[in-house]
C-alpha cells in the first residue's frame, strides 16, 4: 500500500494546477507543507503554502537534521521536515511532496517505496512558447529556466512515473489512474 507521492515538474509546465484540481476530487490525500526561506508572495498564508522561516531558522534546522531533505532553489533554500511526513504517514494519510527533482531522488534514496512521478510539458517547445507567452521575463531568464527545465527533465529519466500534462483534465485522470489505484492496493 503506498502512501508517499512525490510530485516533480518544471516551472510552467502548470503542476500546480494539476495538483489542486487532483486534491478538489481527492480529500484524502493532503500536499505536504514545505518550509522555505523565500519572501512570502501575496496571497500565501504561513502554515498553509509554506512555513515561511529566516535563512538562520532554517540552518538551525538543517544542523538538527530535521529535514528529511532541502535544497537550494533560485537562491532559496526549501525543506521538508522528517516530523510533517512521520506525522502524516503514522496518522495513514495518503501525503503528496511537491519538490523539485533533486528533492525527489533524495526522498527515494531515504524511503523508497515512496512513488515518484514527474509532470512533463507536451514538448520542450511548446513550454518555451508558454514561458515567452507570458511576456514576463527577460532573453536571459528564458534561458536560465529553460536550462535548469533540461536538467529537471534529464533528472525525471529515473523517476518512477511521467505524467505528460497536455490538459489539465488528461493529467488529472492519468494521476488518479497511478496514485488512487496503488494507494488503496494491499
Ligand atoms: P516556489 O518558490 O515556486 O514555490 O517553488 C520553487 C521550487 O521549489 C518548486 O520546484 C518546488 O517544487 C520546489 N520545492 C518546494 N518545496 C520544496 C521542498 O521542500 N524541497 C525541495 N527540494 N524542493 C521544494
Amino acid at each position: 500500500m503506498t502512501k508517499l507521492f512525490v510530485i516533480s515538474g518544471s516551472s510552467g509546465v502548470g503542476k500546480g494546477t494539476v495538483i489542486k484540481e487532483f486534491l478538489k476530487k481527492h480529500p484524502d490525500f493532503k500536499l505536504s507543507v514545505s518550509c522555505t526561506t523565500r519572501g512570502m508572495r501575496a496571497g500565501e498564508v504561513h502554515g498553509e503554502n509554506y512555513f515561511f522561516l529566516t535563512k538562520a531558522e532554517f540552518e538551525k534546522c538543517i544542523e538538527n537534521d530535521e529535514f528529511l531533505e532541502w535544497a537550494e532553489f533560485s537562491g532559496n533554500h526549501y525543506g521538508t521536515k522528517k516530523s510533517f511526513v512521520d506525522e502524516c504517514l503514522n496518522k495513514g494519510d495518503n501525503l503528496i511532496l511537491e519538490i523539485d527533482t533533486k528533492g525527489a531522488l533524495n526522498v527515494k534514496r531515504l524511503m523508497p517505496e515512496a512513488v515518484l512521478i514527474f509532470i512533463a510539458p507536451p514538448s520542450l517547445e511548446e513550454l518555451e512558447a508558454r514561458l515567452r507567452g507570458r511576456h514576463t521575463e527577460t532573453e536571459e531568464a528564458i534561458q536560465k529556466r529553460l536550462a535548469s527545465i533540461k536538467l529537471e527533465i534529464e533528472n525525471s529519466k529515473k523517476f518512477d512515473h511521467i505524467v505528460v500534462n497536455d490538459t489539465v483534465e488528461n493529467a488529472v485522470k492519468k494521476l488518479e489512474k497511478l496514485m488512487v489505484d496503488s494507494s488503496r492496493a494491499k
